[in-house]
């Protein structure tokens, strides 16, 4: 019953790839590249007795090349893209007044939930895939050209926060050129147990470098795993290529906690409303106050998990009695670590990456090219209702 109900798809695809991973590092045949999601770097070391918010990018970078993978790249990188995409889709909405609020569309737990309840706002989500998924079709298309490799030798594997993006990344949607963009997914749980079937012991690793071409991210696309990141990075992006000029940090600070925030920011003349939310309780509440014409934003970030993907289900867990306080206390450490990766980083905007401008110099034109949409944008579909989740709310269509 669980299976049927479960509003992200997460139990549904509840599997482990360990095996799989295994088999393909085993395989000659196979080149065997990963991609670490944003979070990954503020959680794995507490598998390794390391303190809630230690940051340990450089020491899982090591440990994924000891264990043989060809390639080691950062989904930051992906997330860089994510905002070049959904930057360029929201200005574009905003420029023409339609289907706006636009709703961010990274998070599968989220976007599972919409299309079983909220089906009038599917037309509302961002076209744009997550950050897996365009890393993903760049592996399968980009990579592969600039390395000289059969995309078909390619097995791209991830590492993520939570258990929805193994549904996600077998969704019909997620292939490219008939290739499934993502070829397995591991938890951070599952990362740390073949971290320590290895027999490596994380915490006395060295700091190593993630590869070129797709190892470099600005701040940006490192805060993606943080709540309210998905925002901030985006907004950087959005306001600098509206106005000309960088935004001050104090403005979109303020929608770093919380479960729910809002801001407003006069761009142009005009006043923008953007909001934020994480755990998909507080969405509902959100969306139905949406519809009912209550609240009125332009652009809204909804993550599933509370504290956003550094609390997701696939990160370490504590005993039962503890787990709701220390997910939520750990994802406040786990977050505030991403904050301060960004601090420490020399670019804060994705459109400021000099790996993300070669990309679109030399592969992909400009956002929403024609190549862009192929392989970064995608549908979404209308599932059945389950249970009574909804609220006897009109199906209607946003217009303003
Ligand atoms: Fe996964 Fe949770 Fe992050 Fe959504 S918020 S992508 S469900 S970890």
């Amino acid at each position: 019953q669980c299976i049927l109900v479960c509003p992200t798809g997460a139990l549904h695809e509840q599997r482990q790839d360990t095996e799989m991973v295994w088999e393909a590092l085993a395989d000659p045949d196979k080149h065997v590249i990963i991609q670490t999601a944003p979070s990954i770097r503020a959680t794995l070391g507490e598998m390794f007795g390391m303190p809630i918010g230690s940051l340990v990018t450089g020491k899982v970078v090591a440990a994924l090349k000891r264990l043989g993978f060809d390639k080691v790249f950062d989904d930051c990188f992906g997330a860089d893209v994510v905002v070049m995409e959904e930057g360029a889709e929201f200005i574009h909405r905003l420029k023409e007044g339609q289907r706006l609020p636009q709703f961010t569309s990274c998070c599968p737990g989220w976007v599972k939930f919409a299309e079983n309840y909220y089906h009038e706002l599917l037309p509302h989500l961002s076209t744009v895939r997550s950050p897996q998924q365009v890393f993903g079709a760049l592996s399968k298309t980009y990579y592969a050209e600039q390395a000289g490799i059969d995309p078909e030798k390619i097995f791209c594997i991830s590492t993520m926060p939570c258990i929805a993006k193994k549904f996600e990344a077998r969704r019909p949607e997620m292939v490219v050129n008939g290739m499934r963009a993502v070829d397995a997914v591991l938890t951070t749980r599952e990362l740390g147990q073949i971290i320590k079937q290895a027999g490596l012991d994380l915490k006395n690793l060295p700091d190593e470098e993630y590869d070129e071409p797709m190892g470099y991210a600005s701040g940006a696309g490192v805060i993606f795993g943080a709540g309210g990141g998905v925002m901030e990075a985006t907004l950087r992006t959005v306001y600098e290529k509206l106005t000309g000029e960088k935004m001050k940090p104090i403005q979109y600070k303020s929608i770093r906690s919380d479960s729910y925030r809002e801001l407003e920011i006069e761009i142009n003349g005009e006043l923008l409303r953007f909001a934020v939310v994480r755990g998909l309780g507080n969405a509902r509440h959100l969306l139905d106050r949406i519809l009912k014409g209550e609240v009125e934003y332009h652009l809204v970030e909804i993550m599933a998990c509370p504290g956003g993907c550094v609390g997701g289900g696939g990160q370490p867990i504590y005993s039962h009695k503890d787990r709701w306080y220390m997910q939520v206390d750990a994802g406040n450490h786990r977050g505030n670590a991403l904050f301060k990766a960004d601090e420490a980083k020399e670019i804060h905007t994705a459109h400021e990456n000099p790996w993300i401008q070669k990309l679109y110099r030399e592969y992909l034109g400009e956002p929403m090219s024609e190549r862009s949409r192929q392989l970064f944008h995608t549908t979404y579909t209308k599932r059945p209702m389950y249970g009574r989740m909804r609220h006897n709310l009109e199906e209607k269509q946003l217009v303003y």
